[in-house]
């Protein structure tokens, strides 16, 4: 079954084809990350706008790359949810239209299921059942996942996102956004050792987050030095350091207390360095998507769509976007 999926959660149109026989056959994305630069973060009704400019355009050349025609589809996925509300209806209703044009089925995906299904498009995917780390710009959460579609959430952040706390670091200290890879850039060159930031919450049981506290000490570590070039990569190192070991430990506990053996990463932060090579001195194999696919795209979300299509699920063509939706309400396969 080939399966067009359309990612317009946020800020980047992805757009994608799977194929339940011949795996992913091409995909596109368009960042408008350039747009929201100027503004210093993304302004969600240009982002709805910019959508629907995109999406048509990037179905016609995903298609080319594909060598396929409209009517090859025989699916179509789309992000309904979480995400920006207007954002999400831009792409639920191109895709249901484009459904109900063609008469094929439409789903509505998750669109965390499809960043935590994203390493099952690397050549070595891995076997269920896992534990998932999905650290993004929106969310920090630890599921156990027995089989896909049945998410049990160890833990997750109580305030501040992974991402969100990259971003906000980098933003007072001046960088452009999306702060995190910039910041991630710039701990290259700090020196290790010149500040102490805490690990929040991994002296307490569970496997919660909380990165707000970290977000603060970096903003009083920032004002209290000379604030030159190299106190920002010092400072850039000590917090991504933090985040690194908080994540890390809390991955330990996740592993042991749900008994698996198996850890898979997603969301934007997966795409970073230091998590990955700390992440891989884990007892237990780790399974990362590729650095395009860490973020958010197209590809994740015609995987999860054609599972479930292929699983035989079928909507009403009415459709749904919800800005706030629940892991746990999925039902299982
Ligand atoms: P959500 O998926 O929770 O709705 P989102 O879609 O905005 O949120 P993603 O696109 O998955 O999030 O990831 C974007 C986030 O990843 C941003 O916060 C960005 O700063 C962060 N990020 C990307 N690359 C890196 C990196 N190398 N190091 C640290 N953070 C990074
Ligand atoms: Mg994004
Ligand atoms: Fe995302």
């Amino acid at each position: 079954m080939r399966v067009l999926g359309i990612e317009t959660s946020c800020d980047e149109t992805g757009v994608a084809i799977y194929d339940t026989d011949h795996g992913l056959l091409a995909h596109r994305l368009f960042s408008q990350i350039a747009m929201h630069a100027e503004y210093g973060g993304v302004v969600p009704e240009l982002a709805s706008r910019d959508h629907v400019r995109r999406v048509l355009p990037l179905v016609r050349e995903t298609l080319a790359d594909a060598q396929m025609n409209m009517g090859d589809i025989q699916g179509v996925a789309y992000t309904a949810g979480p995400g920006l509300i207007g954002a999400l209806l831009t792409g639920a209703s191109i895709a249901r239209s484009l459904a109900w044009g063609l008469g094929v089925p439409a789903v509505g995906v998750h669109h965390m299921e499809g960043h935590l299904l994203a390493p099952m498009l690397e050549e070595n995917p891995p076997e269920l059942p896992f534990v998932a780390l999905l650290v993004s710009g929106g969310h920090t959460m630890l599921v156990d996942v027995p089989r896909i579609g049945e998410y049990h959430i160890l833990g997750e952040s109580v305030d501040d996102a992974a991402g969100e706390a990259f971003d906000k670091t980098a933003k007072l200290m001046g960088l452009d956004y999306p702060g995190g890879p910039l910041l991630a850039k710039l701990a290259e060159q700090g020196r290790p050792g010149q500040y102490k930031f805490p690990r929040p919450m991994v002296d307490r049981p569970g496997c919660d987050f909380s990165f707000s506290g970290l977000k603060t000490f970096s903003l009083t570590t920032w004002q209290n030095s000379t604030q030159t070039l190299q106190d920002k990569a010092d400072i850039a190192l000590a917090f991504e350091e933090a985040v690194v070991d908080t994540l890390f430990i809390k991955c330990r506990r996740a592993l042991e207390q749900a008994g698996r053996k198996r850890l898979v990463v997603a969301g934007g932060v997966g795409a970073n360095q230091r998590l990955r090579a700390k992440l891989a001195t884990l007892n237990a194999q780790v399974y990362f998507p590729r650095l395009a696919f860490c973020t958010d795209n197209g590809a994740m979300i015609a995987y999860a769509g054609a599972l479930r299509l292929q699983a035989g699920a079928s909507e009403p063509a009415v459709f749904q976007a919800r800005p706030r939706w629940p892991l746990t309400e999925l039902r299982g396969l």
